[in-house]
């Protein structure tokens, strides 16, 4: 598959709106991930686009070749669009292996043991490999179900929340997969995810949904230091909101670009720490300036207290005025 184009695509349930007229292109070899809040419609335009769903109007074209409705093919599905649902569902009583090894039951059985062994080792699940699927945790269960999908090599791989209710152990071992086999297979990837690290840090463009709509789409940097508005912001990452000058919307600031400084006539903001928070690789300091608004700088070193009065400072190339909403 070299192309997917989404045109107009609207779904509604029960008279309240899902999707509103989503547009969206997606070339050969490209990793999107979608992100939205729980409800934006990130599923409904997976299973439309995966073929378990149709639209109420709209068209998808792949490869410039308009799709019939879903209604009226025999079977549920394209041939070369596999979903992993958030919901998978392996055999329960089955392995690993045969889990896996099922969706290439009709190849010859050499190649197929040969396959498995790959898809194995792709999502390190050869140690867990003979484990009954009901006996996984819910990592390996997540695992087992990219490696069914990837059986085959899709032309589109649709990805469901692939991080929900793992574990960040389960996590990080899903996520080397994942970087395995983006460089391993030339694959198309649509991913979703309401946690906005994973789609940062994988796709090569992001698409923010709200509420049934595409509010932004860009490169992971453009959408993290420019979002549009708050709720792209806040989707994206840690940040400070403030009002911005003459009521004129709000300013956004990441927490990375507010430094403590000594020299209070170099500063932007004077404050009082209320809060300290240990973070592993860094420290959080969170201040309240004498305006009264909070504001969330990032430090290496805890060399400041609770109470404390500081100087604060962010260069204007780092903050950006967005739309109040
Ligand atoms: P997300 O995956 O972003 O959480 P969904 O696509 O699952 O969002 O849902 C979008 C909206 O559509 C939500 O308000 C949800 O309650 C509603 N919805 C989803 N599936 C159904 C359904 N089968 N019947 C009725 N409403 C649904
Ligand atoms: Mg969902």
């Amino acid at each position: 598959m070299q192309k997917l184009k989404i045109h107009s695509l609207t779904k509604t349930y029960d008279g309240q709106e899902a999707l509103a007229s989503v547009d969206l292109d997606i070339q050969a070899g490209e990793w999107v991930g979608i992100i939205g809040e729980s409800g934006s419609g990130k599923s409904t335009l997976l299973k439309i686009i995966g073929r378990f769903l149709d639209a109420d109007k709209g068209e998808i074209f792949v490869d410039e070749k308009k799709l019939p409705p879903v209604s009226s093919q025999l079977l549920k599905g394209h041939e070369a669009i596999k979903l992993v649902h958030q919901e998978y569902e392996l055999f329960p009583n089955q392995s690993v292996r045969e889990n896996i090894a099922y969706a290439l039951r009709f190849y010859e059985p050499e190649y197929r043991n040969q396959r498995v062994n790959e898809l194995l080792k792709l999502t390190r699940l050869e140690d867990v490999q003979h484990r009954k699927a009901k006996l996984l945790s819910g990592g390996e269960k997540q695992r087992t179900a990219l490696a069914h999908s990837l059986a085959e090599v899709p032309g589109l791989l649709l990805l469901d929340e692939p991080f929900a209710h793992l574990d960040p152990n389960n996590k990080q071992t899903l996520a080397d997969a994942i970087e395995d086999l983006k460089k391993s297979h030339r694959l198309t990837c649509l991913f979703v995810t309401h946690d906005a690290s994973e789609a940062l840090a994988w796709a090569d463009r992001i698409v923010i949904l709200r509420e049934g709509n595409i509010i932004q789409e860009g490169r992971p940097e453009e959408v993290y230091q420019y979002p549009i508005n708050q709720y792209a912001a806040e989707l994206t990452g840690l940040v400070n909101i403030l009002s911005a000058e003459n009521n004129a919307g709000q300013r956004v600031i990441r927490p990375n670009f507010i430094r403590i400084i000594k020299d209070e006539s170099k500063a932007c903001w004077t404050a009082v720490i209320v809060k300290i928070r240990f973070k592993g690789t860094h420290y959080e300091y969170y201040c309240r300036t004498e305006q009264g608004e909070d504001l969330l700088c990032y430090r290496s070193r805890r060399d400041r207290e609770v109470g404390e009065k500081v100087f604060l400072t962010s260069s204007k190339k780092h903050s950006q005025l967005v739309a109040r909403h």
